[in-house]
């Protein structure tokens, strides 16, 4: 069996790396915080003290990282994988990154016979836990099929979307959608408390309406709740929202929407901080209404909502 390296054991990457331990992957962690392993080191992983020597024992390594450059340093710092991949071996990039970092990235594991896949992941957390996270992938298909076992106990679907970079690209689109969602999801609460509808009322008829989204169904459910939790943060929705309006500029699209949205972000990031919940988007109209959008019975966070849905679903 291939022995796999993780490393970025974050929100998203810890549950990735519990599911390659799991299906008995001989499994090597790495993170800046150490602690983020703890628990995987008590189920079995080996840490490594960097990328270089989690790639040295590695015969695919697969990262999942915050920024563009966390990523970059990760491949190219003095204990980066450059100095540890053994030709031959595979990086799995799971991070959203930037598609033409990720090919400059690429093209120089390459010149020491390293393979190099894209494999950005889309669904959240609770997804991530359950082993069906859907994974957008780019790169060679060829390398791909090499993978296709690393990248099957990982996630649910799995899609091969083209070479090295259109993976990234489809995937900063489908976060330009969620973030839209979630702040129009925000105004539509607003819109219904203020008549005078019950909020919970208002969610369940939006829901079996033509208004309806994945993100109204699942992640504003928190802000019904009040926890706004659903562990991603501003910092990450505006590195996601700035790759998209990049691509918006390099292609010639307008993106109005998407900037105007990305504008609120910047807003909440400035009044809650860079670490706060991205659903906290809602707060800030909550504030500038003097209104709160809270509906009972609603849990606070994502996770507690999923365990509920069942019953939630029937009421
Ligand atoms: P996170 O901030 O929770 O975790 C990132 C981890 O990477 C942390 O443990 C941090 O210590 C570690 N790290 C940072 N820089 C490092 C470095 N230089 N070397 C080693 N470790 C380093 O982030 P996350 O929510 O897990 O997101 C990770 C990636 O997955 C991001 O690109 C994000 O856009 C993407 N993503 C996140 C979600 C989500 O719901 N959170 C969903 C889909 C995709």
């Amino acid at each position: 069996m291939k022995t796999v390296g993780c490393i970025g054991l974050g929100h998203i990457g810890h549950h990735l790396a519990a599911n390659l331990l799991r299906a008995g992957y001989p499994l090597v962690v790495h993170d800046l915080d150490e602690a983020a392993a703890t628990g995987l080191i008590a189920e079995g992983a080996t840490w490594a003290t960097s990328p270089a020597e989690a790639g040295a024992a590695c015969d695919v390594v697969v990262t999942c990282l915050p920024s563009v450059a966390a990523v970059t340093s990760v491949v190219t710092g003095e204990q980066g994988l450059l100095r540890g991949l053994a030709s031959g071996s595979t990086w799995i990039d799971m991070s959203t990154n930037d598609g033409h970092e990720l090919r400059r990235l690429a093209g120089l594991l390459a010149e020491h016979g390293v393979d190099t896949l894209e494999a950005p992941v889309t669904g959240g957390c609770h997804n991530a836990s359950s082993g069906t996270i859907t994974i957008l992938v780019g790169g060679d298909e060829e390398v791909f099929e090499r993978q296709r076992d690393v990248l099957e106990t990982v996630g649910g679907r799995v899609l091969h979307i083209g070479p090295l970079g259109k993976a990234s690209v489809i995937k900063v689109i489908t976060n330009m959608l969620a973030f839209i969602h979630i702040a129009a999801s925000a105004e539509a609460f607003m819109l219904a408390r203020r008549s005078g509808i019950d909020l919970r009322l208002a969610w369940e008829a939006i829901r079996a309406s033509s208004g309806n989204s994945f993100i109204l169904e699942t992640e504003s459910t928190t802000i019904l709740g009040g926890g706004y939790d659903v562990g991603f943060s501003f910092d990450l929705c505006l590195k996601d929202m700035g790759l998209a309006l990049d691509l918006g500029r390099e292609l010639d699209v307008p993106l109005d929407v998407a900037g105007t949205v990305e504008q609120l972000f910047v807003r909440g990031r400035a009044r809650y901080g860079g670490e706060a919940e991205y659903a906290m988007v809602a707060k800030l109209l909550e504030e500038a209404c003097g209104t709160d959008l809270r509906a009972p019975g609603f849990p606070t966070t994502l996770e507690e909502y999923l365990e509920q849905m069942p019953r939630a679903a029937a009421d």
